[in-house]
């Protein structure tokens, strides 16, 4: 066992050092040691070293990704020559024909990049937008609205990665297009998920949909081949003609992309009368843009962590609950705590009811609504929400949200208002998150979705006039459904919501992709996850296995996870995956006592992380089983 095989989260405090010791570091390192820990931290304050991973390392770059075809397409753009930025992009167009349910060119999300020449870190915000048309009101009445036209946002996929491999790549769109052009139009055999997951009343709600997804009527068996020729053209009309081709109707050029969206979402044929299309112009597609935005930043035990700021809550959130529990010895047995105890949990879930409460009324897109995110993260305002959670005893009442406002510094008051409504979907099916990280040091951690499985069912095209329908091979997100459905009002001001539609506005969102940087300024572990609201808990509880529970990376992404989406006292539960254990009974039951109720487990997310070792610049990924998550490393293992 090489010492980076060793699994440091077995050994608590101290003896950490001893772990070192047989890696060649002395257990009690004198002053003049210190430059051989890495800048920043110090050799007495084991507790501040850094996580660390076992397994294969690479040196010339890595891929975590949710599904192996879409991994090889990112490994194949490092291997050519590209950086993480085109390697996230080839992997992002490849999900679309792997995983289509999840994510593609008809949806958005927040690609978050660290660029090593420059030390910068930030995010393109691809996230969807409502369009010129759109209304606070548009889903009231509409029966099944998140399958229906009126649920679909100005996609922002297309635009943001052009943007991002023209600014920050090395290869060209086209080239980075090629394996998941290749994939779509030669196929791939049908993975286990793909076929499990394929055939829905989801994927059934237009003929189209339900002839692709569940072929001769039912899922595609494993192993049989898919393809999707029309999405093969579309990605070559993207490759040959650029983003513009997607975004404005030329049909001059061929370029008929903009039509099949526009008429796509003027779908209003759901299972249910009052079927309601969407608003979308041909000029809301030309008038998409993607935001380039500073993460939201904060610091954990000393590890300086950046995440998706808004329209994302899941940045805010997440630090908020990290601050709250930074007074705990989350990581102690000795103390009560330690990994899965009744304590640790005990004070996690009320740190996720307290966040949440927050979340659910001051959060939303901060382009258009003055989100208060210096007041909910200012270290007064935590420390006093932060002092309801008592170990030991469940925080009831259930918490109410808490007013930022005055911890705001001057001129950020106006206009507050309200998010209530919660997305709806669940972890199972939707949305995806990878990472890549090439040999120059540039990391990329990327969660991309449509919203719920196969959006709205539906997919992009339009009929021809002799009554054929011109596919073009992806499916329409239903991303604004993730807007307050029902207008809201703020119970503090009277206000209207924070996440309530406005033309334009992008709906608030949960991904996070997340980076936690050494001192010196280095990203050190990229992570994120699917899973709706729950994906801020499971960033959440990867990142205290890795920093205060010490454990490797996979073991953070295997080990069981819990989450509280609102202000309840209701947790879901997922035990883990192999070798990881299952939540200890005593533990269910220690909560049950304490008033939780605890689920059944079920699967919470799906976490690909990259773990860049400070002392020697390995690379290190880890990818979930709860999916079919891959790690490719260059160079390639024998075999790989
Ligand atoms: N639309 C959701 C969000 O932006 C993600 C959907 C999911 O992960 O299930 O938060």
């Amino acid at each position: 066992m090489s010492c980076f095989d060793r699994e440091p989260h077995r050994l608590a405090g101290f003896a950490l050092a001893a772990v070192l010791a047989g890696c060649g570091f002395g257990p009690a390192l004198a002053d003049d040691q210190a430059g051989r820990w890495p800048d920043g931290w110090h050799p007495h304050r084991p507790d501040q070293a850094p996580p660390q991973a076992s397994g294969p390392a690479y040196r010339k770059g890595v891929v975590a990704v949710a599904n192996p075809y879409a991994a090889e397409a990112g490994a194949q753009i490092l291997e050519r020559g590209g950086n993480a930025v085109d390697a996230a992009v080839a992997i992002a167009y490849a999900l679309n024909v792997v995983e289509p349910q999840s994510a593609g060119i008809g949806g958005g999300g927040f690609m978050m990049i660290h660029l090593a020449l420059s030390g910068r870190t930030f995010v393109i915000d691809t996230r969807e937008k409502a369009p010129a048309g759109a209304t606070p009101d548009m889903f009231v009445g509409v029966p099944n609205s998140s399958l229906q036209g009126v649920a679909v946002g100005v996609p922002g996929m297309v635009r943001g990665t052009a943007d991002a491999v023209r600014k920050y790549g090395r290869l060209d769109l086209a080239e980075v297009l090629r394996p998941a052009i290749r994939l779509a139009d030669e196929g791939f055999a049908a993975t286990p998920r793909y076929a499990a997951v394929s055939c829905n009343s989801r994927s059934r709600n237009s003929p189209e949909a339900e002839a692709f997804f569940c072929p001769g009527g039912s899922a595609p068996v494993v192993g049989s081949l898919v393809q999707n020729k029309p999405l093969a053209q579309t990605f070559r009309l993207i490759a040959r003609h650029g983003p513009d081709c997607f975004y404005k109707f030329m049909p001059q050029k061929g370029c008929d992309i903009a039509k099949g969206i526009v008429e796509g979402q003027q779908f209003d044929r759901p299972q249910a009368p009052n079927g309601k299309g969407g608003s979308m112009t041909y000029a809301d597609l030309e008038n998409y843009r993607a935001a380039e935005r500073r993460p939201v930043e904060g610091s954990y035990r000393g590890h300086t962590i950046k995440a998706a700021m808004p329209p994302s809550s899941g940045g805010l959130t997440i630090l908020q609950m990290l601050k709250m529990l930074e007074r705990f010895p989350i990581g102690d047995a000795a103390q009560g705590y330690g990994f899965g105890s009744v304590k640790t949990i005990n004070v996690m879930a009320d740190a996720m009811r307290l966040a949440f409460a927050d979340r659910s009324i001051w959060m939303g897109d901060a382009d258009f609504v003055p989100v208060p995110g210096r007041g909910l993260l200012h270290p007064q305002y935590v420390e006093q929400r932060g002092a309801a959670i008592v170990p030991g005893v469940r925080l009831a009442p259930n918490p109410t949200p808490g007013d930022p406002l005055p911890y705001e510094s001057a001129g950020h008051h106006g206009r507050p208002r309200v998010a209530a409504a919660e997305p709806v979907t669940g972890p199972g099916e939707t949305t995806t998150h990878f990472v890549a990280a090439d040999k120059w040091g540039n990391v990329v951690s990327y969660t991309n979705t449509i919203e719920s499985s196969h959006g709205i069912g539906v997919f992009a095209g339009y009929r021809r006039a002799d009554g054929s329908f011109r596919n073009h091979g992806f499916l329409l997100n239903n991303e604004l459904t993730d807007f307050n459905t029902v207008p809201s009002t703020n119970p503090y001001t009277g206000s209207a919501g924070y996440n309530d539609v406005q033309p334009g506005k992008r709906p608030r969102s949960s991904m996070v992709p997340t980076m936690i940087f050494t001192p010196r300024g280095d990203p050190l572990i990229a992570y994120g996850s699917p899973g709706g609201a729950t994906i801020i808990n499971s960033v959440l509880n990867v990142t205290l296995n890795l920093i205060d529970h010490k454990m490797t990376l996979q073991q953070a992404v295997d080990a069981p996870r819990v989450s509280i989406t609102g202000t309840g006292s209701t947790i879901a539960r997922d035990d883990g995956i192999a070798p990881a254990a299952p939540l200890p009974a005593d533990t269910v039951a220690g909560l049950a006592a304490l008033g939780y109720t605890v689920g059944a487990p079920a699967d919470i997310g799906s976490v690909q992380a990259v773990l860049i070792d400070p002392w020697t610049g390995r690379q290190y990924g880890a990818a979930d089983g709860r999916r079919e998550g891959t790690v490719i490393g260059l160079p390639r293992r024998q075999g790989h």
